[in-house]
């Protein structure tokens, strides 16, 4: 085996919420009367930290305090719809897998903490997961910090972890904490844009076996 340990994105990498929150961020703009954005806007604008992409969608004096409300208005919504989203089609059978190989795996999130639990929980795949780390707020900025923290508690060395994301943040988080990446084209982000990083993406979650076993 190659990985001691995978390292999971949730949104847009384990849950399939893609719909959802490009559904979420043009009903903020209706409300505003902003014009809307198609999937395809979406997926090329989408980036982390989400404040860069608030801007990019028409936000242009976005100060704190705007930036705060929008959050709050945009995880209402979520909350409140999550549920009628699933997992990604794949996303049981490749944990179960990886979990039958006898490979550890952790969850590492841009999401709240309390609500990245309570939604693993709810799909009733906690059992795959060594550790959850999500953030301690609704801002989504950057997972690097929590991301040293997990591979310290994790005690895993350089080359050990396969990170396992969506965007080219979650490639920028991998390369901060020595771990190796790689990032699926169904997420939030287009298929265009992440081939720019120059790691492999995939197009399903079955397709990580030849880079795990
Ligand atoms: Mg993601």
């Amino acid at each position: 085996m190659k990985y001691k340990h995978i390292l999971w994105d949730w949104n847009g990498t384990l849950f399939d919420d893609v719909v959802l929150c490009a559904d979420i961020m043009n009903n903020i703009l209706r409300r505003r009367n902003m014009g809307k954005i198609s999937l395809e806007d979406y997926k090329t604008v989408f980036d982390f930290p989400v404040r860069n992409y608030y801007e990019a969608v028409g936000f242009s004096n976005l100060d704190d305090k705007l930036f705060h409300d929008l959050s709050v208005e945009f995880i209402e919504e979520y909350e409140a719809r999550k549920l009628d989203f699933g997992l990604n089609k794949d996303a049981l059978e490749i944990l179960q897998k990886i979990n039958s190989a006898g490979i550890e795996q952790s969850v590492l999130s841009a999401y709240s903490q309390h609500t990245l639990e309570e939604i693993v929980e709810h799909f009733g795949i906690s059992k795959y997961f060594v550790r959850l780390a999500g953030l301690d707020n609704i801002y989504a900025a950057s997972k690097i910090e929590n991301g040293k923290l997990l591979i310290k508690k994790l005690g895993l060395n350089s080359g050990e972890a396969l990170m396992i994301g969506d965007t080219l943040h979650d490639k920028e988080v991998a390369d901060e904490i020595g771990a190796d990446s790689v990032l699926l084209s169904t997420g939030h982000q287009s298929k265009e844009r992440l081939i720019k990083a120059a790691v492999p993406v995939i197009d399903n979650l079955l397709e990580l076996e030849k880079f795990i076993f």
